[in-house]
C-alpha cells in the first residue's frame, strides 16, 4: 500500500455467525438492564461494530435504537436525547465527557454503558463485560410494525426531527437495495458515511440481510477512504458528493488502486453534474448509481443506475435525473391540491409504499402535515417523465419566484459547477421590491481564479434563459456553510445575504 497508512479505523473482524452471538448476548443483556418493548436504547459513537451490533440486539426486544449524530454540539445532542429519552445511552471511548455533560442534564437516562477499548470511565457499565454474561433474551422480538429505530432528519430546513421507521420498512428498503444494486454475497462493502443517518445507517441492514463483508470506517476521511478500497479490494461503497469532490481532489488520488470499486452509490444532495463527469473519465471502470430519498423513506425512493451513468452525448441528459422508482416504490408529482400531475409538470414528489415512515416521533401534527392516504409528500419538488425518470428541481422550501416566474436553482447550479473557475455553489432567492424574489450566486472559486460577478452572470446568459440567470454573485473565501452531514445551509445563505443587503 502507497505511504505509511494512518489507521484510525482499525479493531476487529467478527465472521456472521459471532455477530450472531455477540448481539443475541447484548440483547440479553440489555434485558437485564430492563429494556423492553419500545424502550429507547442510544448510541452516540463513530461507527464501529459495537454501533453495528446495537442496530440488532435492541430490536431483539422490540425496543427501539437511536443513533446520535456525533457532530451535534452538546446542547443539540442533549436535546436529541431529551426528545427521545432513552433509558440506556451506548457511548463510544471518544464520546464519554460528552455522554456524562448528558447525563447530568437528562436524570431520566438512568445507565451508560461504555464501548471502547482501555479502562472503562466511572459510573459507566462495561458493553464487554454485559457481554461475558452471555445472557439469552426472553422477549418477543419486534414485528413488521414495530419502530426498530428513529433516525433524526438532516436538519437542512430547521430543526431535525425523529423519524419512527419499522421493521418492515427497513426490509423493503434492503430488498430494494439489493436488486437494484445487485449486492453479492461475496463482495465487500466500506461503510464510509456515518450510521446515524439513513443513507448509512440502513445499509446496516442491507448489508446484513445479504451478508456483505462489511468493513467499517470509524468516520469519513478520504485518505482511509482510499487506503482501505486498496487494501481490503473493496467493491461498493456509498457517499454522498462533497466525499467524491475530496476524493478526486486529494493529491494522493492517484497513489491508490481503486479498480475493485464496481460500484459506488451517491445522494443526499445534488450532485454537481460537472463532478459526475470527471468521475466517470478518471474511474472509467467504475459503476455509478444515484439514489434519491430521504429519512422518511428509509431512505430510498428512485435510482439512477450505472446504464444511465454515461458520457455519451445522446446520454448525458439523463445524468440529470435521480433515476425511477425503486422496485417497491410509487412516486407521483402533484400539484398544490395534491391531485396528480402530468409528465413534464413541475409539482411536489409524493411517495408511496412499505419503506415509508410509521411517522414523525411524538410530532403527530408534523406527520399528518405529511402523510396521507399512504402518501408521503416529500416536500422536494420534481418531475416525471415519459419514461418514469424523476427530475428533482430542488426544495420546495428553495424555489425561486421571480417576476411570476419558477425558477429552481438545481438548474442554474447545474450550469455554474461546469465553469471551470467555480469550485462551489449554491443559487438561493432574495427578496427583491420589483420581481418578489432576485436570483442570487454564491460561489467559491479556485484560488488562482481570477473571475468577476459579471463574467459568472453572462456565463449563464450565455447557457439559460435570461429571468433565471443570477443578478448577483457573492463570492466566498470560505466553503460555503454545510449541515452536519455536508449538505449546503442555503436558510444560512439567504440569513446572511440579506445581511449584506440591508
Ligand atoms: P430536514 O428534513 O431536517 O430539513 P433533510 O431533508 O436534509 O433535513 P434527509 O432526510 O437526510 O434530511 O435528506 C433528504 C433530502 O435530501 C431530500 O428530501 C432531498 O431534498 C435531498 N436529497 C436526497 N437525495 C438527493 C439526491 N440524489 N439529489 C438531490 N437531493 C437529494
Ligand atoms: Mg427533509
Amino acid at each position: 500500500m502507497p505511504g505509511a497508512g494512518h489507521r484510525l479505523y482499525y479493531h476487529a473482524t467478527y465472521c456472521w455467525r459471532e455477530t450472531f452471538a455477540r448481539c443475541k448476548a447484548m440483547a440479553g443483556a440489555l434485558e437485564r438492564q430492563g429494556i423492553g418493548r419500545e424502550d429507547r436504547v442510544a448510541y452516540l459513537g463513530y461507527n464501529t461494530h459495537w454501533g453495528f451490533e446495537l442496530f440488532f440486539s435492541v430490536p431483539w426486544l422490540a425496543a427501539i435504537v437511536v443513533p446520535v449524530n456525533f457532530r451535534l454540539s452538546l446542547r443539540e445532542m442533549v436535546e436529541c436525547i431529551e426528545d427521545s429519552e432513552p433509558k440506556i445511552l451506548v457511548v463510544d471511548e471518544h464520546h464519554v465527557e460528552q455522554a456524562l455533560a448528558i447525563q447530568r442534564a437528562c436524570p431520566g437516562m438512568e445507565t451508560l454503558i461504555y464501548a471502547g477499548s482501555g479502562d472503562v470511565p466511572d459510573g459507566m457499565v462495561s458493553y464487554d463485560d454485559l457481554l461475558l454474561q452471555a445472557a439469552v433474551p426472553t422477549a418477543t422480538p419486534g414485528g413488521n410494525d414495530d419502530t426498530l429505530i428513529l433516525f433524526y432528519t438532516g436538519g437542512t430546513t430547521g430543526r431535525s426531527k425523529g423519524v419512527m421507521l419499522s421493521h418492515i420498512n427497513q426490509f423493503a428498503n434492503a430488498m430494494g437495495g439489493i436488486s437494484l444494486y445487485q449486492l453479492q454475497e461475496g463482495e465487500t462493502h466500506l461503510l464510509a458515511g456515518p450510521m446515524f443517518h439513513t443513507a448509512a445507517g440502513s445499509r446496516v441492514y442491507t448489508a446484513t440481510l445479504m451478508g456483505i463483508h462489511t468493513v467499517i470506517l470509524s468516520r469519513f476521511d478520504v485518505v482511509s477512504v482510499m487506503e482501505l478500497v486498496h487494501e481490503y479490494r473493496i467493491n461498493t461503497t456509498q457517499i454522498v458528493p462533497t466525499m467524491l469532490q475530496m476524493l478526486l481532489d486529494h493529491p494522493r488520488f492517484p497513489e491508490f488502486d481503486l479498480s475493485s470499486l464496481r460500484l459506488i452509490t451517491y445522494g443526499g444532495a445534488p450532485m454537481p453534474v460537472a463532478l459526475m463527469e470527471r468521475a466517470l473519465r478518471v474511474l472509467p471502470g467504475t459503476g455509478f448509481g444515484q439514489s434519491y430519498g430521504m429519512t422518511e423513506a428509509s431512505p430510498v425512493v428512485s435510482v439512477l443506475n450505472s446504464d444511465d451513468h454515461s458520457l455519451a452525448p445522446e446520454r448525458r441528459a439523463r445524468l440529470v435525473s435521480v433515476g425511477r422508482a425503486a422496485p417497491h416504490v410509487n412516486v407521483r408529482v402533484v400539484g398544490p391540491d395534491r391531485r396528480r400531475l402530468g409528465s413534464g409538470e413541475v409539482g411536489e414528489i409524493a411517495v408511496r409504499g412499505a419503506n415509508i415512515m410509521k411517522g414523525y416521533w411524538r410530532a403527530p401534527e408534523l406527520t399528518r402535515a405529511v402523510l396521507e392516504d399512504g402518501w408521503y409528500y416529500t416536500g422536494d419538488s420534481g418531475f416525471l417523465d415519459d419514461d418514469g425518470y424523476l427530475f428533482l428541481v430542488g426544495r420546495m422550501k428553495d424555489m425561486i419566484v421571480s417576476g411570476g416566474e419558477n425558477v429552481y436553482p438545481i438548474e442554474i447550479e447545474n450550469i455554474l459547477s461546469r465553469h471551470p473557475d467555480v469550485k462551489e455553489c449554491a443559487v438561493i432567492g432574495v427578496p427583491h421590491e420589483k420581481w418578489g424574489e432576485s436570483v442570487h450566486a454564491v460561489i467559491r472559486v479556485s484560488e488562482d481564479a481570477c473571475v468577476s460577478g459579471q463574467d459568472i452572470i453572462d456565463y449563464c446568459r450565455a447557457r439559460i434563459a435570461h429571468y433565471k440567470c443570477p443578478t448577483a454573485v457573492t463570492f466566498m473565501e470560505q466553503p460555503l456553510p454545510v449541515s452536519t452531514v455536508n449538505k449546503i445551509l442555503k436558510t444560512e445563505l439567504k440569513k446572511m445575504i440579506a445581511g449584506e443587503i440591508k
